[in-house]
């Protein structure tokens, strides 16, 4: 059962009583799984019952992978590998994500020889979705910057700059040691302590600036973007770009020490 059909089994009411504000959102939440049908008090115990037996789960990201799937299996990849600075393969065409490499196949699944978790391949998707053309402008600008950065300013600050600055703080040799074992490369005269330009995709380059703490501050770090990141992934998918890559360099901290 999906959604629309837990819906029509729903009071219609919109009451809110079971805390979402109308039945659809219920229906909804209840198809993630993120609440149980009997949290609906108007509808009797064994109703409830019946219908928590057929309900479906939805797994969102697996859908959003499988929209982009299907979005892409009507685009010309080979066209777009050229342009995204992706390789064709045997297996189908390669793309390095930070320091592992993806292979989009035939059915346009997301394919790699490491473990990977449903958001890498989203992103991997995205970047050939998005299939941006032209070089690189060489030009370091602010996320406020690029095409909708200002809405997802905060975004990018509240889920990656700020935890990347915590890492710095808590432990900003390690950091340099992860972006070193990343092929992070040391970018002189930059207005920070240190800054270092990764490449997170092949056409999305980052430049990481980081500032010492002191008496006063604590370390801090910022994102650049080169001017060109937008016509390669839209702010919002550069914002989850970036906390995976975050995520990351945190996991692999961890696994330093
Ligand atoms: S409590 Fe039941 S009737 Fe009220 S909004 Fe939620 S699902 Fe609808």
């Amino acid at each position: 059962m999906n959604p629309i059909e837990l819906y029509k089994e729903l009071p219609k009411t919109n009451c809110g009583e079971c805390g979402q504000k109308t039945c659809m959102a219920f229906a909804v939440t209840v198809s993630k799984g993120d609440a149980t049908v009997d949290s609906c008090p108007h509808l009797d115990k064994e109703k409830a019952k019946s219908l928590s037996g057929s309900i479906k789960k939805i797994d969102i990201k697996e859908k959003i992978y499988e929209d982009i799937r299907e979005e892409l299996k009507k685009a010309d990849l080979e066209s777009i590998a050229k342009e995204i600075g992706a390789e064709i393969t045997k297996k189908g065409i390669t793309v390095k994500l930070i320091d592992t490499f993806y292979t989009v196949n035939k059915e346009c699944h997301v394919i790699s020889d490491v473990k990977q978790n449903v958001w890498s391949k989203i992103l991997v998707l995205l970047y050939f979705k998005t299939g941006g053309s032209g070089g690189m402008d060489n030009q370091w600008v602010s996320f406020s910057e690029l095409k909708g950065g200002i809405v997802k300013a905060e975004a990018l600050k509240k889920e990656c700059e700020i935890p990347l600055s915590e890492l710095f703080n808590r432990d900003a040799e390690g950091v340099s040691a992860v972006l070193s074992a990343l092929n992070a490369v040391d970018i002189a005269d930059q207005p920070a302590d240190r800054a270092w330009c990764l490449h997170l995709f092949p056409k999305i380059p980052v430049l990481i600036l980081f500032r010492k703490g002191d008496d006063e501050f604590p370390a801090s770090s910022r994102l650049l973007f080169d001017k060109s990141a937008d016509r390669f992934l839209d702010a919002e998918s550069l914002v989850f770009l970036c906390e995976g890559f975050v995520e990351k360099i945190e996991k692999m901290l961890e696994e330093k020490n």
